[in-house]
């Protein structure tokens, strides 16, 4: 089934403050179309609740912690400030204060352990998300007055098996829950509010998908409103490339194929969750990637439609072990002896050794004793602008 609907997920930094989140609350005013909002932990935030539970484990158990102190009270303080700058209601203030409490009592379980387990870590790392959503629904309700916008749990419909901090969706399950409790409530007037990044397993146990999973929870929700389309946004005009943090000039790219995107995901640009497009790819749903920052730069759009001749598109870089690996991102590659013999011409034949061909795809490994990681990257882009289409 196919709506009209669309699901919006907004990353850490399009959060990471009440100026940030003000922005993405325009961004879901502005698109009446949008139906489920899925946000991430404020930036850094899930970092921050790692630190958490390694400060916990070697403290002492009396509580006299300080580093544990502290970061508690840093990420509480973080929140609590935001609350305060965006005038949120007492009752949501209320359970935020409630999620900073349970915070503190997972530290202390840690400490008294000195260890903790997957399953506890998953439940401690759904506090940043939960408290950031919780942030925005409230947002939300004041800034769209005239719409009912409902907080979502998403642990209630996004079920996973128990394989603790890189759960597997369970898609019927999802679809159910969907049907169940979402899809009967959508309509004009509504907007769901929820999570990244969480499920539960099917005895509640809270779980996470993997670090950075929060563009998978989007497109999970997607594909089980069988919405029109699902948008990314995050603080980037869209795919590039090549990462913009490591390179100047990078080429922002229009339009990419699930299969583009999904190799240039695991081939190591960060910029999507690896998984992110398979529930999209099964439902046909465009994925759009944008900046929250200034969304009228446009960004991305992902589809099944892919190049039927040679297109050259993007490089990434991924560490094995100590093996550098250049990946460039195209289809129809095979055409390209030039590559190659471009790549050895101008880096020198032994830089460059042929790794791995899929169809969207060409590795080459990197002999790590004539260049860096930093240099490989930039001297495999600047070849690559040769090829742009
Ligand atoms: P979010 O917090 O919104 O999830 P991420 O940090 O996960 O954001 O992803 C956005 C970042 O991905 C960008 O700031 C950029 O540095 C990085 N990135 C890596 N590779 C690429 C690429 N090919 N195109 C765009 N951004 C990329
Ligand atoms: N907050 C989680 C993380 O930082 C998930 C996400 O942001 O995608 O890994
Ligand atoms: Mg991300």
């Amino acid at each position: 089934m196919e709506n009209k609907w669309v699901v919006s997920k907004f990353g850490g930094s399009s959060v990471k403050d009440a100026v940030s989140m003000l922005r993405c609350s325009q961004i879901i005013e502005n698109n009446s179309l949008t139906k489920i909002v899925v946000i991430s932990a404020t930036q850094n935030t899930t970092n921050q609740l790692e630190f958490v539970a390694r400060a916990a484990s070697v403290g002492d158990i009396d509580g006299n912690n300080d580093t544990l102190q502290k970061i508690i009270q840093e990420i509480i303080q973080k929140h609590i400030s935001i609350a305060i700058e965006l005038f949120t209601s007492p009752a949501v203030l209320n359970d935020l204060e409630a999620l900073c409490g349970e915070l503190k009592a997972i530290g202390e379980t840690i400490s008294i352990n000195q260890d903790f387990t997957p399953k506890i870590m998953d439940e401690l790392y759904s506090l940043g998300e939960r408290m950031s959503s919780l942030l925005m629904a409230d947002l939300l309700r004041l800034r769209i007055p005239n719409k009912t916008i409902h907080f979502l749990d998403a642990r209630k419909i996004i079920k996973t098996n128990s394989d603790f901090q890189k759960a597997e969706p369970q898609i019927e399950v999802i679809a159910k829950n969907t049907a169940l409790e979402i899809l009967p409530h959508l309509n004009e007037n509504s907007i769901y509010v929820t999570q990244g990044f969480i499920g539960s397993d099917l005895l509640g146990n809270t779980t996470t998908l993997g670090r950075e999973g929060s563009d998978y929870s989007a497109a999970l929700f997607g594909e089980a409103i069988g919405a029109s389309l699902i948008e990314i946004w995050t603080d980037v005009p869209g795919v590039a490339s090549c990462d913009p943090r490591e390179i100047d000039k990078v080429n922002y790219i229009k339009e990419l194929s699930y299969d583009e995107a999904t190799a240039l995901a695991t081939l190591g640009a960060k910029i999507l969750f690896p998984t992110t497009l398979l529930p999209a790819k099964r439902k046909k749903i465009p994925v759009f990637v944008g900046s929250s920052l200034n969304p009228r730069l446009g960004g991305t759009t992902i589809t099944d439609k892919q190049h039927t001749g040679f297109s050259l598109k993007a490089v990434s870089q991924i560490l094995k072990k100590d093996l550098i690996i250049i990946s460039f991102i195209g289809t129809h590659l095979d055409e390209l002896e030039n590559l190659a013999t471009s790549l050895q011409n101008d880096l020198g034949e032994s830089h460059f050794e042929f790794y791995d061909q899929t169809e969207v795809s060409i590795s080459f490994k990197v002999a790590t004793f004539k260049m860096d990681k930093k240099e490989s990257l930039l001297r495999a882009h600047e070849v690559l602008s040769k090829f742009f289409v």
